[in-house]
């Protein structure tokens, strides 16, 4: 028989989450009973965007909100962001942090959101379709950022 474990429920919210590279640590309601998700990725080590050399040493962790599509209505999305300290002394990159092909260098917004906002603009499909759709965003117009 099955048995649930704290690893299966985050496993399982990762997979309906859904969102690549990302494993969901958390999922909790605020006061005013939005949900929020606190992502990490798995990631063990990084390449320093300098001298490309892999470190395994975090520098530290810090909390960033990420823009991204709607799940069964709006859902508030922080991600658990490492800082990665570089290991080569010869760079002159002490530190810099993680990024990934959905939410590259800079970004606020998911790939995957960006996608769905092009394409929403460009006709070829209504924004928040699918399993994501909900009447709280349908009437909201995007903003890309
Ligand atoms: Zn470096």
């Amino acid at each position: 028989m099955f048995k649930p474990t704290v690893e299966a429920a985050l496993e399982a919210a990762s997979v309906l989450f859904n969102l690549p590279e990302y494993r969901v640590l958390a999922t909790v309601r605020d006061e005013a009973g939005r949900r929020e998700v606190f992502v990490e990725t798995p990631a063990g080590e990084a390449a320093c965007p300098s001298c490309e050399v892999f470190t395994a040493r975090v520098h530290q962790r810090t909390q960033q909100r990420i823009r991204d599509v709607p799940f069964d209505g709006l859902v508030t999305v922080w991600w658990i962001k490492k800082r990665w300290r570089c290991g080569e002394t010869r760079c002159h990159r002490a530190t810099f942090t993680e990024s990934t092909e959905q939410v590259p260098p800079r970004a606020r917004l998911t790939t995957r959101l960006k996608d769905r906002i092009v394409a929403a603009l460009s006709g070829r499909s209504a924004p928040w379709t699918g399993s994501a759709a909900s009447t709280e965003s349908r009437g909201r117009r995007p903003c890309v950022s």
